[in-house]
């Protein structure tokens, strides 16, 4: 008989409301797969963009690409993995579940030093934030970068990486307790949204800044657009608030030269080794204390719906992690 275990399945687009618990197969891996138990699934903003109907998904349909977990067993041709082996990963499917599949060669290997719910709350987070710092922009000390949403999940890690390499940080954030938690990750200036543009040239004696990170999108890209310096670039990487509108690309002449570009973290992994490097460089950090993954809420994997609205509804800080 075949096995069954828990999955949040969601059978057509809708609020977190359309995210129920299901017993359903455990899955066999292919060729070149692995099947893993899950001790912890990171939540992310794209799930929300899936389940609401922003992004095209199939129905019947289970989010997550992000989680860690134990080996339990391996498809023909794995020779790089074993059961009992501690792995995690940004690229799995339908990771919202007890057991789930993963490629062999979009598996990343978890050192001993980093337990598995850390190690769920990393991969895609600290891996975009990893790409967005070296490779979108490369970030050069003694560089001003404005970042929004600091104490989000992506913004605490990059806060902390920008910090690191000597960049000056300049953070948006909506209340005390996420000005407190994005000045504990090293933001040298954490600005409310309310006029920020002008905050920021009056923070950068009116030059403005090297790069804007942005992932609110709709509310936040003007004003992100009149913070650069002339030749800067806008990091256009998330729409939490919305989609922003199309954009009349005469506004980069007259803003003085612009650049904008929207990245999404597949392009940046695009062979095994860019994924190594990357992967190698957040979990080394992670193990020797340079960066710290904040698990700002855990749900059961039941209340995976209550997840999805404290991440809209800004109620969260840093990762918000499922437990099955
Ligand atoms: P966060 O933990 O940053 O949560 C989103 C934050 O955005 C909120 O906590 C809130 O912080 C801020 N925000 C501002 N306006 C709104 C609004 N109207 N509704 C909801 N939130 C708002 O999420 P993540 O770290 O998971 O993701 C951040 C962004 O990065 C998302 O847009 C996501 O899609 C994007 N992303 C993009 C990737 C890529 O490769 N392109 C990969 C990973 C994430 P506050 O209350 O302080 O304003």
């Amino acid at each position: 008989m075949t096995q069954q275990c828990r999955a949040i399945v969601a059978d057509a687009s809708g609020g977190p409301e359309v995210l129920g618990l299901r017993e359903v197969p455990v899955p066999t891996p292919g060729p070149g797969q692995l099947l893993f138990q899950v001790a912890a699934v990171g939540v992310n903003f794209i799930e929300t963009y899936q389940r609401d109907g922003t992004y095209t998904v199939l129905f019947p349909f289970t989010p997550g690409s992000e989680a860690a977990g134990t080996v339990v067993a391996v498809g023909e041709g794995v020779e790089d993995f074993a059961v009992g082996d501690h792995i995690a990963t940004a690229e799995g499917r339908g990771c919202y579940a007890e057991y789930a599949i993963v490629d062999q060669d979009k598996a990343l290997p978890v050192p001993s030093a980093v337990p598995l719910d850390i190690a769920a709350a990393l991969p895609l987070q600290a891996m975009t934030a990893h790409y967005l710092m070296n490779s979108t922009y490369h970030v050069e000390p003694g560089q001003t970068v404005l970042l929004h949403a600091g104490a989000g999940g992506v913004g605490l890690l990059l806060t902390q990486m920008l910090k690191e390499r000597g960049a000056r940080v300049i953070t948006t954030v909506s209340t005390d307790e996420k000005e407190e938690l994005s000045r504990v990750a090293g933001a040298d200036e954490v600005l409310r949204y309310s006029g920020f543009a002008a905050a920021v040239r009056e923070l950068t004696d009116g030059v403005g800044v090297d790069v804007a990170y942005d992932g609110v999108g709709k509310d936040t890209f003007d004003g992100s657009l009149a913070s650069l310096r002339t030749r800067g670039m806008l990091v256009l990487f998330g729409g939490a608030s919305g989609q922003v509108p199309p954009l009349d690309l005469q506004r980069l002449n007259t803003g003085g030269s612009l650049f904008v570009t929207r990245p999404t973290l597949g392009s940046y992994l695009l062979n095994p080794q860019e994924r190594r490097w990357r992967a190698t460089e957040v979990f080394n950090a992670v193990a020797e204390g340079r960066l710290t993954a904040r698990i700002g809420a855990r749900f059961p994997l039941a209340e995976a719906g209550a997840a999805h609205s404290a991440l809209q509804g800004r109620k969260t800080t840093g990762k918000v992690i499922l437990v099955p």
